[in-house]
């Protein structure tokens, strides 16, 4: 009896190897996780980091909505790996905290509100701003970076040529060159950055990748995480702003690449698939007001 089952694990593994192998191959050259060797971070938390209202969607729709107003939410996330947390995205800054005049990146077209600061979020599970490692941050509009400041002894890790992007000279677009010298002054000269080149995966252990999605900015990306029971989530960044956008492949004005936009929409789509992932979209309020906020956690 002992012998049989020796021999019907023996066969199974052999069965299996090359199928293992063959994935592995296919993975090769990628720093992306294997979908089924991919390790898990425990928790992920939504914190709501702002509201906003811009005056006219047409930003963000091309062609349609012209004068409309639009809502947005403004979302970060924290993420419990062992006895580590990361914060994806740093939000709209402290300073606007209840704020009635808000506070904007573009002031002609948007403005930010702050309902509850980080901080206090962070304390709602027993957390200050010093125990977060690592602060990821997706791109460098300051609705992602305004409380960067908050975490000087965490490692900033951002891609290399967003980080170049930012300390280029100006371009043609004076909106974007606006957002270029706000994001300078947010960042500041972080002690601990971190520069990345491309798809990263954080632990080593493929339970947390950021993947680059250029085109929003030219060094944007998005995040990969893995849970136990919730499977693979994508964090959007601004990769796309709304669901319907991304289902019709809309880039809005601001964005710096429209190829490329096209291209990092792409690239989610097949990682949703390979992945079975759900993407959590940063500015859709309507999603976003669906997600779990913290003290809830999805794991
Ligand atoms: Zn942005």
């Amino acid at each position: 009896m002992l012998r049989r089952t020796k021999v019907a694990v023996w066969f199974v593994l052999v069965a299996f190897l090359p199928i293992i192998d063959a994935a592995s191959d296919a993975n090769a050259g990628s720093k992306l996780p294997d979908p089924v060797n991919a390790g898990i971070a425990e928790k992920l938390f939504r914190l709501d980091c702002g509201r906003s209202v811009a005056n006219d969607e047409s930003v963000w729709t091309p062609g349609e909505n012209v004068g409309r107003s639009i809502e947005f939410s403004s979302t970060c996330w924290l993420i419990k790996h062992g006895s580590e947390w990361l914060l994806w995205d740093a939000g709209v800054p402290e300073a606007a905290h209840n704020d009635p005049r808000g506070w904007s990146t573009l002031p002609k077209l948007i403005v930010y509100h702050l309902d509850r600061t980080l901080t206090d979020q962070l304390a709602e599970i027993g957390l200050k701003p010093s125990d977060i490692t690592r602060v990821a941050i997706s791109h460098t509009h300051g609705d992602h970076i305004g409380n960067v400041a908050l975490f000087p002894n965490s490692a900033i890790l951002m891609q290399r040529t967003e980080y170049s992007w930012i300390n280029s000279p100006n371009g043609p677009n004076d909106n974007v060159n606006q957002l270029m010298a706000l994001a300078r002054e947010l960042l500041g000269t972080p002690k601990n950055l971190q520069l990345i080149d491309g798809d990263t995966d954080v632990y080593g252990d493929g339970s947390v990748t950021l993947v680059s999605t250029p085109g929003h900015t030219p060094g944007h990306q998005s995040l990969l995480v893995h849970l136990k029971n919730s499977g693979f989530i994508i964090l959007s960044g601004d990769v796309v702003h709304s669901e319907e956008n991304f289902e019709e492949n809309i880039v809005p004005s601001l964005n710096t690449d429209k190829a490329a936009s096209i291209a990092s929409m792409e690239k989610i789509r097949q990682m949703m698939a390979t992945y079975k992932a759900k993407l959590f979209i940063n500015h859709d309020k309507k999603q976003t007001d669906t997600l779990k906020l913290i003290p809830a956690f999805y794991d």
